[in-house]
């Protein structure tokens, strides 16, 4: 079999399998061997390294990853192409394709199988239509991580390196500062897919905190505030904290928090950092919980 990163070798595994493409399970495959080495480099991928790959569609850059992983599972949903898996990674011993629903999946019993609990690297071209679920997911689980190295949309990337001050910072910036350290690689255009995705990508890699950078007592109400300011982000930090259903601090509370951070009562979520998020929760925390 040979390699695929290329648009002959990919149309080829295409036709011999008559492969349709499925829309709803957002398959865009890589057709450019300089972004997949990009990629492989940008994770570091090395001979002792455990690789979950989330989507390998036809196996493009699972080949890549079997090159230079000791141990690679393939996570992929559409049955139609395990067969083609099965047969583009013939020669390698080394990957273990699982046909499962990624969101659905104990990664954490994974990682105890087969790495022993040490932590793993994920790399990844994600279906777009469930990026963020696949990212919270991974860090909210405590799955043991060294790094995460993914390609997304474009926005999405931004969206997870920015601080306050921008249109793009929102409670998925927060997220993903809390739990690792985002930059963005390499920016990649659509004619590098086929199909061609109508918006543009990038790969971004989130190399996990050791610790985060932020003290936070209750992780849960500080994110519950976090996504509760950004809900409303036409709204004052106090009137949209106020509104949401999950949050259960009086007005009079939320103002007393604010003025002992020195912030003004009439502030706006976006303009909080990921610290003064946490000191916020810290210190409704100490007023009363229901
Ligand atoms: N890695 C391949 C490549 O780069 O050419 C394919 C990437 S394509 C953008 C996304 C892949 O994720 C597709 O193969 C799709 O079938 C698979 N996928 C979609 N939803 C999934 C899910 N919930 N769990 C696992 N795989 C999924």
């Amino acid at each position: 079999m040979a390699t695929l990163g290329n648009p002959q070798n990919t149309i080829a595994v295409l036709q011999k399998y008559k492969f349709n493409f499925q829309k709803k399970f957002g398959q865009n495959f890589l057709i450019d061997t300089h972004v997949l080495e990009k990629i492989i480099s940008a994770a570091g991928v090395r001979e002792e390294d455990f690789v979950l790959e989330i989507g390998p569609g036809i196996g493009t850059m699972t080949q890549y990853l079997c090159e230079h992983a000791r141990e690679v599972a393939a996570v992929e949903i559409d049955k139609n192409l395990i067969p083609i898996l099965q047969d583009t990674l013939s020669i390698y011993g080394n990957v273990q394709i699982i046909q499962q629903d990624i969101l659905k999946m104990d990664i954490n019993r994974l990682v105890q199988e087969k790495n022993q609990g040490k932590s793993i690297k994920v790399v990844a071209n994600l279906p777009y239509y469930i990026t963020t679920p696949i990212i919270m997911g991974l860090f909210e689980s405590h799955v043991p991580i060294e790094s995460i190295t993914i390609m997304v949309q474009k926005e999405v990337a931004d969206r997870m390196q920015v601080g306050p001050g921008t249109k793009d910072y929102g409670a998925l910036s927060l997220a993903v500062q809390y739990y690792a350290k985002p930059e963005i690689v390499a920016h990649v255009p659509p004619n590098c897919f086929m199909p061609r995705p109508k918006v543009g990508s990038a790969v971004i890699r989130l190399t996990k905190h050791k610790q985060p950078p932020v003290q936070v007592v209750q992780e849960r109400q500080m994110f519950a505030l976090i996504r509760a300011s950004f809900n409303q982000r036409r709204k004052t930090l106090v009137n949209g904290l106020n509104n949401a259903p999950d949050i259960f601090y009086s007005k009079e509370e939320i103002v007393q928090a604010l003025e002992e951070m020195g912030l003004p009562p009439n502030v706006r979520g976006e303009t909080l950092t990921l610290e003064q998020f946490a000191r916020l929760s810290n210190l409704l925390g100490m007023t009363h919980t229901e």
